[in-house]
């Protein structure tokens, strides 16, 4: 997927709509969470084993699908008008976590880097 074609999509689509009047990074960090909070709606209260059956079904994986890509279209948006190059941060971050976590230090853990101690 290109993140660029993604934005360009949605600049067209909330332009057209006289949107981005709306699109602070206020507000979109909020409607972010909300998605997010959606998404979290769908596996709440469920098994790890429920949440993967709701997924082989047609109707759950489409609302599985729909809520991630609220959220990925809202974080996309939010790293858009604050200016950020989101494939390049996802991308730095990436290089960061490596350094956080070291394969030697970190491989079947699931300690946080804080608690891996030191090579
Ligand atoms: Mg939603």
């Amino acid at each position: 997927m290109d993140i660029s074609d993604v934005l360009t999509r949605l600049r067209t689509f909330a332009d057209a709509r006289d949107w981005q009047q709306f699109h602070t990074p206020r507000n979109l960090t909020l409607a972010l969470v909300g998605e997010v909070g959606e998404l979290a709606e769908l596996v709440q209260w469920r098994t790890d084993d429920d949440v993967l059956a709701l997924a082989r079904t047609e109707a759950g994986r489409e609302a599985l699908a729909d809520e991630r890509a609220d959220v990925f279209t809202y974080l996309v948006e939010l790293a858009d008008t604050l200016g950020i190059d989101l494939d390049r941060a996802v991308h730095a971050k990436i290089d960061k976590n490596a350094v956080k976590y070291p394969v030697e230090l970190a491989r079947g853990s699931n300690a946080k880097y804080t608690e891996l101690g030191t090579p």
